[in-house]
């Protein structure tokens, strides 16, 4: 099958373009960051890898995709144009209507004439001398600029599983993350998927009911928790409308930015029959409720871990009628909320279904390898018409690892980052001047879009600030650095999620080196978070360095 997501032709024009600023990527955070730099005055190209805008939500068009955020709570909130002109669809939008959002922005916006497609970024190097950014694409084309902007995503690096044979398969094999944009047709197919993360959470229950058959290969389970879509009314719609300021005010005070608020009980002063009902209540309501408006200390307590944990598996019991696959759907090795909860619209009965064969690869079968029929494990072969290796990605760093970007006296970023991001603020690395990160390690998450509009919005107020000083550079502060890096290691000491191996502690078995824990993200409050980087603006901007 053509890779009609990367592919289309273009000439490499004869002289080296010149820019204000390179953004890399455009999907979210480019959008925004390109308007932005456009009410600077700013002169400005984004190069993106795909053949359009959207970023995740181009790449990621597996069956069953969507937000498990409330939509309402994650788009733009820049333009309160926008935000009444956009109905959103469902409380948890679906990536083509996500997709149809994101290119209604690029048409009224017109972002799209500063954009240019098919044009991944394979090295970006600093020139000390000239104050300037020499970007270089797979083409070999190459441009200049005195900014760069990362706006390459957390989650955009997909890894294929290291499983010897992999590409012997001789059917279609496909990542989530690389779905083709032709539907892929299971109606009478036997397909194989290996990964029981989030993305499988989602696309399993829709390929169960298209396909012949189905067989998960999972490694380790992942605790997972009812997602409660529904519809969004015209009437809901225009009452979320004319909220919308309280809503995205009420998640500004959130410590995720979402509109989930922790309960400040601690699970276990909690009388247990008052907790069983609260427990029951968050379950049956949809949305992130169950981890981020739990009792305070789920995160970080391992009695209260537990409590939950006991809970969660009760309700997979009670919707997986086999006992025995209903035990291997429950994780053993690590609690409810210590990794990334994935959000599910009938996960769990999908085991129900006689079309649906779990294979457990860590207790029961691993696998030995990919053949061109299927999969052999241990005990037997599996044939399939399609495989999918839903395998996940290398979280945060990777995508940055993917591009030989080098800084003052040629230091390679992958060097500088290899034991430990080092940055102030998640925004700007350490020897590599005027290269702004959004979403870079380090730096606040949560509510990913809300993150990116509070990062651009501070990364537009530091160029406004140069502009009206004359500088023409900007770097970080050793001892700034250092504060911060210590101040992000120390937010995560107590997180339990901090002992477990997933993407957001930057575990990745598919990936050389990358078998060691990291601290990826700024596991601190949000709110605070806020609160530095405006005392940070208000104050003129002193911990970073200017020329
Ligand atoms: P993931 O959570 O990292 O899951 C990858 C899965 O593949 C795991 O089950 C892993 O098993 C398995 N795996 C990897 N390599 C393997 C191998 N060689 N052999 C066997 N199994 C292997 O990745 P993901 O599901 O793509 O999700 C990543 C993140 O994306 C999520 O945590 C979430 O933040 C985001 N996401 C968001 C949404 C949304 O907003 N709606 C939807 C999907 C994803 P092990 O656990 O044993 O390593």
């Amino acid at each position: 099958m053509p890779d009609t997501l990367v592919t289309a032709e273009r000439s490499i024009p004869d002289q080296i373009a010149e820019y204000d600023a390179i953004v890399i990527g455009a999907g979210i955070s480019g959008m925004f960051m390109l308007y932005r730099l456009r009410e600077l005055g700013m002169t400005a190209r984004v190069f993106e890898m795909g053949t359009d805008i959207g970023g995740t939500w181009y790449w990621n068009r597996y069956p069953g995709a969507r937000f498990d955020s409330e939509s309402w709570t994650y788009g733009y909130s820049f333009s309160k144009e926008l935000m009444q002109e956009w109905d959103w669809k469902e409380h948890f939008s679906p990536q083509p209507d996500t997709l149809e959002y994101l290119n209604y922005v690029a048409d009224k916006f017109d972002l799209r004439r500063d954009m240019q497609f098919s044009s991944a970024v394979t090295a970006a190097h600093w020139d000390d001398a000239a104050n300037q950014w020499t970007v270089t694409l797979e083409s070999g084309e190459q441009a200049k600029s005195r900014f760069l902007m990362t706006a390459i995503g957390i989650l955009s690096a997909h890894t294929l599983p290291a499983i010897p044979g992999r590409d012997s398969f001789k059917g279609p094999a496909y990542h989530p993350a690389r779905w083709p944009k032709q539907k892929v047709d299971f109606a009478g197919k036997r397909v194989g998927i290996i990964g029981t993360g989030a993305t499988a959470i989602q696309a399993i229950p829709e390929i169960a009911r298209e396909c012949a058959h189905l067989t998960v290969f999972q490694r380790r389970p992942n605790w997972a928790a009812p997602l409660h879509n529904a519809k969004i009314g015209k009437e809901e719609m225009e009452q979320i409308k004319s909220r919308y300021d309280e809503i995205y005010a009420f998640c500004a005070s959130t410590p995720m930015w979402f509109i989930h608020q922790p309960d400040p009980r601690k699970t276990l002063e909690v009388a247990p029959e008052e907790r069983e009902a609260y427990w029951e209540k968050l379950y049956a309501e949809p949305g992130f409720g169950i981890w981020l408006g739990n009792f305070r200390d789920i995160g970080t307590d391992e009695a209260a871990a537990a409590a939950i944990s006991e809970f969660i598996a009760r309700k997979i019991r009670q919707r997986v009628r086999d006992p025995k696959v209903a035990e291997k759907l429950i994780p053993k090795d690590h609690p409810f909320a210590s990794r990334r909860v994935p959000l599910e619209s009938g996960y769990f009965e999908t085991y129900n279904r006689n079309n649906v064969t779990l294979v457990d690869t860590l207790r029961d079968e691993p696998i030995e390898r990919i053949t061109p029929e299927g999969v052999k494990t241990t005990k037997r072969d599996y044939a399939f018409d399609i495989l999918i290796y839903a395998t996940g990605f290398d979280g945060v760093t990777g995508a940055f690892d993917r591009i030989d970007i080098r800084g003052k006296d040629g230091l390679r970023l992958k060097d500088a980052w290899a034991e430990n991001p080092r940055t102030y603020l998640g925004m700007l690395a350490e020897g590599f001047p005027n290269m702004l990160m959004v979403l870079g390690p380090h730096t606040a998450r949560g509510n990913i879009p809300q993150a990116i509009e509070h990062s651009v919005q501070f990364q537009t107020g530091i160029l406004r600030f140069m502009q009206g000083r004359g500088y023409t550079r900007v770097e970080t502060r050793p001892e700034q650095v250092e504060d911060w890096t210590q101040t992000v290691i120390r937010a995560g000491e107590k997180l339990l999620s901090s002992k477990v191996d997933s993407w957001q502690t930057g575990v990745n078995r598919n990936v050389e080196g990358r078998q060691i824990r990291r601290v990826l993200g700024y596991n601190g409050n949000g709110i605070h978070f806020r609160k530095l980087t405006d005392e940070v603006a208000s104050g003129g901007y002193k911990e970073f360095s200017f020329r």
